[in-house]
């Protein structure tokens, strides 16, 4: 029985050539020619400011850290995220504020962070979950009209387009994973962006390990000294080579994914009848096809579902454990109870494979299997 995988990591096949270089440039340490090549690339796809970081955890660290956050500040996060969207802010002093998502797009809700917002609330952290949009354009309108600053999670959202921009590009900050589990990736990995001009010099200071040591080489200061609290931000030039070659493959890597996607939704549909849908969004122009999230009527059903699929050979996997439930989530004082949509939804998902390894005809058995079980 062929195993179809949960994920597999992309490679585009020049990553080796790229790293020869390296070996022969001599140049190991990071911000040299492959770095730069890298964030030029992506400003020039994204545009703004774009500084490679050595993971997205690490990027929203470098965005946490620029914001100068104290105790009594609020940053308004998803309870249904990765640890990192929360830990980052959290760590650097700041209250965290857990809000809902909408059951159907599974982004945050929008209503539930305008409740939450308060004279504290110094920052929200949206994520574009399964690479998809979050209602970015709308909580980039209330973040202007109240001052507050808007990071986006965009872990997995590199290549996503909508009206209006790429992902990342419309909060003071986006940051961008390339993880190995991520579209595109140099095993560890990540990316800043950095979208208004101003916060440049200061980001770069803190990402140069708080020196203003970029500075000097681009001759603007005769010699480097410390100017801020900073930390070892960027990734060694090994990292960024290999990263060029997949960054270069970009739009074939969307192209495979596109025809994996466009066949689970199609089949999808047939498992309606079962009360099983396909997260929802439509606020996409270019979707990079990131994951696939389906819904399930009860958590039994979803937990029958996913060991029934491993014991034929398919790896899906099952969504986030809600921070606010997390043992961190309970030391803040956070309890179950609190946000029960999230709690509800979340123990129903299921994520199916998606790779560019896997064919058409994998997409097909793990829907028709999918059926068969529900059946
Ligand atoms: C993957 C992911 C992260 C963390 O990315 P790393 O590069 O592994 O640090 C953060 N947030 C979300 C939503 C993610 O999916």
């Amino acid at each position: 029985m062929k195993v179809i995988k949960f994920n597999s990591a992309y490679l585009s096949g020049k990553e080796k050539e790229y790293q020869d270089e390296v070996f022969s440039n001599k140049h190991f340490a990071g911000n040299g020619k492959f770095t730069k090549k890298c964030q030029s690339l992506i400003e020039n796809i994204v545009g703004g400011r774009v500084l490679l970081t050595t993971s997205c955890t690490a990027a929203l660290e470098l965005a946490a850290m620029s914001l100068n956050l104290s105790s009594t500040d609020e940053v308004i996060v998803p309870s249904y995220t990765f640890a990192a969207t929360a830990s980052a802010f959290y760590r650097t002093g700041a209250k965290i504020i857990f809000a809902e998502i909408d059951p159907n797009t599974l982004m945050i809700d929008i209503n539930d962070v305008e409740r939450k917002i308060n004279k504290n609330t110094r920052a929200i952290v949206p994520v574009h979950y399964a690479g998809l949009p979050c209602e970015v354009v709308k909580i980039s309108e209330l973040c202007k009209s109240m001052d507050i600053d808007l990071i986006e999670d965009a872990a997995q959202g590199f290549g996503t387009m909508l009206e209006g921009g790429h992902l990342g590009s419309f909060g003071r900050f986006g940051t961008i994973s390339f993880h190995e589990t991520k579209n595109i990736h140099c095993g560890l990995g990540g990316a800043i962006y950095i979208n208004e001009t101003e916060d440049f010099d200061r980001v770069e200071n803190i990402w140069e390990r708080g020196t203003n040591r970029a500075k000097m080489f681009r001759g603007l200061v005769d010699k480097y000294s410390w100017v801020e609290p900073g930390s070892s931000f960027y990734p060694t030039e090994l990292q960024s080579a290999f990263l060029l070659a997949q960054l270069e493959s970009l739009d074939k890597n969307l192209d495979q994914r596109s025809s994996l996607t466009e066949e689970y939704k199609k089949r999808l549909k047939n498992l309606r009848k079962y009360g099983v849908i396909l997260q929802d969004s439509a606020l996409f122009t270019r979707w990079n096809h990131h994951a696939i999230a389906c819904i399930f009527p009860t958590y039994e059903i979803t937990e029958h579902v996913r060991k029934t699929l491993l014991d034929r050979g398919i790896h899906a996997y099952i969504g986030y454990v809600p921070l606010h439930s997390s043992p961190m989530g309970k030391k803040m004082g956070w309890k179950p109870g609190d946000l029960p949509i999230t709690e509800d939804v979340s123990n129903r998902i299921l994520r199916l494979p998606m790779h560019c390894e896997m064919t058409v005809d994998d997409v097909v058995r793990v829907t028709d299997e999918l059926e068969e079980i529900l059946g």
